[in-house]
């Protein structure tokens, strides 16, 4: 297994598990349709959502594998062949993990997920496996999400208030996946919702494969001050940000447990609504999964295998060498090779 182009490579399976630069002869894994994750690969798997967003942001002309969750499919195109299952992420519509088995072992790519379930898209289901290979994101113990319910209310509040205080409540939010965690969030205000044209085509997507939200309407320039806006942070500039004004704002973040996130954002208000695992949930899925070893990649990923270590577990991040975060003890006992990158 190798880690590249911000993607895993299998090369005897002839297999890539979200490689970020264009693959042309061997099969790609998609996990899910973020910017980050997606490009037009010669040959790519993924679920029925995840390719109906690629399709809206890409020109996608290569062979397609549609996967469906917990159904098993068998593939023979490398020197091994090897059982691939999709399973729920939890993370965004359409987001899944990878449950490889080959030559009677078997590996779990997490993804983006989040174990929490949330106000759209399908409950993360992951599944017992050998290796682990999962998102770290928010790896640090400091990040402890408050229950949805909670940031649900306190986002009720914000827009009741600056209603109150005749002004627009714009809420910021990644226009897929967050966006629609939020209207669906605002179920109950009873108050016109109007979308940024980004947030509205993503949205359809989302309703056309059964996904329920209160009435909604696409942006307009001229009744935008009567409603509450949900727009990405970088569509709100120019006109469209004069037109809502006065306007108070609100950023929709992982980041807002950083008490300076509010003022990196420049935002009137910061709530902690994530759409990844929080630490005790990236534990936790440890513990469901049960593996013989850990790699970790994206975020904090060489603090979360430190303590993954520290808990006795056989864990390496991939994605940065985690030397640096070894005591300077186990390093001087001669310890430190197997802290390498493997
Ligand atoms: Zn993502």
């Amino acid at each position: 297994m190798r880690y590249k182009a911000g993607g895993l490579h299998l090369p005897e399976l002839g297999l890539w598990l979200d490689s970020h630069a264009r693959q042309g002869g061997e099969w790609v894994f998609i996990s899910h349709a973020h910017a980050d994750h997606i490009r037009a690969h010669q040959q790519s798997m993924a679920t029925e959502p995840t390719f109906f967003f690629m399709h809206q942001r890409l020109k996608c002309q290569g062979r397609e594998k549609v996967m469906a969750c917990e159904i098993a499919e068998d593939f023979n195109h490398g020197a091994a062949p090897y059982r691939l299952t999709c399973l729920s992420a939890g993370h965004i519509l359409g987001s899944a993990m990878a449950h490889v088995e080959s030559r009677g072992s078997s590996l779990l790519y997490t993804g983006d997920f989040k174990l929490e379930p949330g106000f759209t898209g399908e409950v993360c289901k992951p599944r017992a496996a050998d290796i682990l290979i999962m998102e770290t994101t928010f790896g640090r113990p400091h990040y402890a999400f408050p229950p949805r319910a909670v940031i649900r209310e306190q986002a009720l509040n914000f827009c009741r208030e600056t209603l109150a205080d005749g002004k627009t409540p714009v809420l910021l939010a990644y226009s897929l996946g967050k966006a629609q965690e939020l209207i669906r969030a605002l179920e109950g205000l009873e108050h016109p919702i109007m979308l940024h044209d980004q947030v509205f085509e993503t949205t359809r997507v989302y309703t056309r494969f059964g996904q329920a939200f209160p009435p909604f309407t696409q942006w307009d320039h001229a009744t935008c001050r009567k409603s509450v806006v949900i727009c990405p942070p970088h569509g709100f500039s120019g006109k469209l940000r004069q037109a809502v004004q006065p306007c108070r704002t609100a950023m929709f973040t992982g980041w807002a447990i950083d008490s300076n996130c509010r003022y990196r954002c420049a935002t009137d208000a910061a709530f902690p609504l994530s759409d990844h695992s929080d630490f005790k949930s990236l534990l936790y899925l440890v513990k469901q999964v049960a593996p013989r070893k850990i790699y970790t990649v994206h975020g904090f990923a060489a603090d979360f295998a430190a303590t993954l270590r520290e808990l006795g577990h056989d864990a390496r991040a991939l994605s940065e060498p985690d030397q640096m975060t070894l005591p300077m003890g186990i390093l001087t006992r001669g310890l430190g090779a197997t802290a390498r990158k493997e």
